[in-house]
């Protein structure tokens, strides 16, 4: 099939890139000529694990082309994905000003009839605003479905390849429900099975799953994130606690580590529109205000605690910061648990030296809008693990990469000044590190 995609982030570079491997011929347009300009020259703009190679074997194939031009892409194309950000707005809700500029953009290329595919996170009512959108701009036929994406960053080819499962919302009594169904069915033939269903719904029903997924898992991370904190008081171990209640098959062992509470670029920002939505529709969600909230203080914990353990005036103090990227095996800085975490550390009048695998470019830009010369002259970036523990007053472990699962303990306590450890994601052996003469915080420990 012939696939137009618009947008290249995380998703629509996946999406193309993974399509194009099942043998379509894809084409991604971005409004972004720099981001286009580098994958024209094979340079992958964002890191995500296999996707470089992937992306690169395609274009050499023939089978997967960049342009800034809609007309480069839609005139002819059976499929058109749209990928763009759908970020938070002002009141909560989410922004489709990217999502109907592009809408109204692919109108004006259309050249015959288009099923136009929805893939960013959108509210309830998304693809028939779409649709009108094109409909009143265009002559042509236009079918536009909500196919929401459940990728997880940091494993997002391998999860577009074989997805849990695929959700097509559609219009089935519409003009062109039958030819809708079985283009997805042959779209999607390649990465769905017996085991990986592809499920048919109605567009509104598509949309709201994503959000719903999206805030069961958030809610997930913020309930043990509380349960864990009952354990610090009551003497309980969080592992112990949530591998006693993962075993129990109602409940999985899934979204159940305790940590520094839940970033990136969907479960804050969808969590919050879910609520808007709800609030629009005349719902109030309890749960889902509890669980936003429950973030926002989970994300401060382990600067709570270095002011705790060093006091509130940190001036002379250094702490090492492992891990920047709101997860491991992305370079993706946004709504990161590292950011709060600093911010809170500089407000202090501490110096941070940071060590992050790949994302250290994107928080440089982070920095940069976040922090004035003055207080970013205070965080020093090392090249290795090791470098930003020498001469620190604590040890805080951010973001679970697998560099810093095994660390040389007998050098770090050669370089570190004080042998403190502030391990944000129970990633270390606390009895080991307490023999060997560190003081351990953990996360319900
Ligand atoms: P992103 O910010 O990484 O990429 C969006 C891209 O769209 C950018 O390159 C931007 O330049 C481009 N763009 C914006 N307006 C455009 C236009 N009019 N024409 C062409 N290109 C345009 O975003 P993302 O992380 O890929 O997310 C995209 C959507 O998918 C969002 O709704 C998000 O919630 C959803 N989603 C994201 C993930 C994830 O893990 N990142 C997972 C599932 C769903």
């Amino acid at each position: 099939m012939e696939i137009a995609i618009v947008g290249t982030g995380y998703v629509g570079l996946v999406t193309g890139t993974c399509l194009a491997s099942a043998g379509n011929t894809v084409t991604c347009v971005d409004i972004d000529a720099r981001r286009i300009e580098e994958l024209k020259r094979g340079v992958i703009p964002i890191y995500e694990p296999g996707l470089a190679d992937l992306t690169r074997n395609n274009v050499d194939a023939n089978r997967l082309r960049f342009t800034t031009n809609y007309a480069d892409a839609v005139p002819g194309a059976d499929i058109c994905f749209i990928a763009v950000g759908t970020p938070q707005g002002d009141d909560g809700s989410a922004d489709l000003q990217y999502v109907l500029e592009a809408a109204r953009t692919l109108a004006g290329h259309m050249t015959d009839f288009l099923i136009v595919i929805d893939k960013s996170t959108v509210p309830v009512g998304t693809a028939r605003m779409v649709e009108d959108t094109i409909r009143n701009l265009t002559h042509h036929e236009v079918a536009v479905i909500s196919n929401p994406e459940f990728l997880k960053e940091g494993a997002a080819v391998s999860d577009f390849e074989t997805p849990n499962r695929v959700v097509v919302g559609y219009d089935a009594n519409g003009a062109h429900g039958d030819r809708v169904r079985n283009t997805m069915v042959e779209l999607y033939r390649p990465f769905v099975g017996d085991d990986r269903p592809l499920v048919f719904m109605n567009r509104e029903s598509a949309e709201l799953t994503k959000y719903a997924a999206n805030a069961m898992l958030a809610t997930r991370i913020s309930f043990i994130n509380e349960i864990a904190n009952l354990c610090e008081r009551v003497g309980a171990d969080i592992g112990d606690v949530s591998h006693g209640m993962g075993l129990d098959e109602r409940i999985g062992p899934f979204f159940l580590r305790a940590g520094l509470g839940y970033g990136g670029s969907c479960f804050p920002k969808d969590v919050r529109a879910i609520m808007h939505a709800a609030a629009e529709a005349g719902c109030t969600f309890h749960i889902v205000d509890a669980v936003d909230r429950v973030n926002e203080i989970q994300k401060r914990r382990l600067a709570d605690g270095v002011c705790r353990r060093f006091g509130s005036d940190l001036s002379n103090h250094t702490f090492a910061v492992w891990g920047l990227a709101f997860k491991p095996e992305t370079d993706d800085m946004r709504e990161a648990p590292s950011i709060v975490t600093i911010d809170r550390l500089l407000s202090a009048g501490a110096t941070v030296q940071v060590h992050d695998p790949v994302a250290t470019q994107n928080f440089m830009h982070v920095a940069e809008r976040t922090w004035v010369p003055e207080t970013r002259a205070r965080i020093v970036y090392a090249p290795e693990p090791v470098n930003a523990a020498a001469g620190a007053d604590a040890l805080l472990l951010i973001t679970e990469w697998n560099i810093f699962r095994e660390p040389d303990w007998n050098e770090l306590k050669q370089e570190m000044r004080a042998h403190v450890v502030f391990d944000g994601r129970n990633l270390y052996d606390r009895w080991k590190l307490e023999e060997m003469g560190f003081e351990y915080f953990g996360i319900g420990r």
